[in-house]
């Protein structure tokens, strides 16, 4: 079943789109399913979860982590992440960099834009964002490599919402790279399973799929 889906998305999947398998929730051996069928790039939400699966999954898997981390769980995401997608305050941001500082490391991150209008979600406004990569703004940030946007469209079956979440963050992200010269900026990871086309059609360079890989998450 997992092979089937996958092969279904890689054949629609533009080139140059680049798909992050959402494991989260399922076990090593789903990934694996995937993993045979020819996907590379994973992502998961837990720290814990996610420490407790790299080892024991193939070494050539580049991970992505995607959810919320607090500041004390640095240690179980960036020794092995390829990237934090998931970068939804300054605090965080600042944590990242000293802990990349202190281990000699470079992180590659994205910004999540806050986007619709729920309350309870994280990241940053458009203001805070264009702060930090203002040229001496980010010169504090050695240790991190801004590689772009992401966004979560409002949780909505209305479809005109979520397209209007999506070409907001594409036009911020057009907006960014009128301002600023920042060659390694070139990510804008949005689309979830039932949004992913949308998603395409708004600049998406980076799709996160969970659900219409691996399945309902138990
Ligand atoms: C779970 C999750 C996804 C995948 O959601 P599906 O609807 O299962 O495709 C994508 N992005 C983030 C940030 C997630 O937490």
């Amino acid at each position: 079943m997992v092979e089937d889906n996958l092969k279904r998305i890689f054949k629609e999947l533009p080139p140059g789109v680049k798909l992050v398998a959402v494991s989260k929730f399922h076990p090593a051996q789903d990934i694996i399913e995937a993993y045979s069928a020819g996907q590379r790039r994973f992502g998961e939400n837990r720290p814990q979860e996610f420490a407790a699966k790299v080892p024991v999954l193939p070494a050539d898997i580049e991970w992505h982590f995607i959810g919320h981390l607090q500041t004390n769980k640095l240690k179980f995401v960036l020794p092995y992440a390829s990237m934090v997608e998931s970068i939804d305050s300054l605090r965080l941001l600042e944590a990242v960099e000293k802990w990349g500082s202190e281990h000699g490391k470079v992180i590659d991150v994205l910004l999540e834009l806050h986007l619709g209008a729920e309350e309870t979600k994280g990241g940053f406004t458009e203001e805070e964002i264009s702060d930090i990569l203002c040229p001496a703004r980010r010169a504090s940030f050695q240790h991190v490599r801004f590689r772009g946007l992401m966004g979560m469209a409002t949780n909505t079956d209305d479809v005109s919402v979520v397209e209007a979440d999506f070409a907001r963050i594409e036009a911020f992200k057009k907006r960014l790279d009128s301002v600023f010269v920042l060659p390694d900026f070139t990510e804008l990871s949005i689309g979830m399973s039932h949004d992913w086309r949308l998603a395409v059609r708004h600049g998406a360079t980076i799709v996160r799929i969970g659900t219409a890989i691996f399945g309902p998450r138990s």
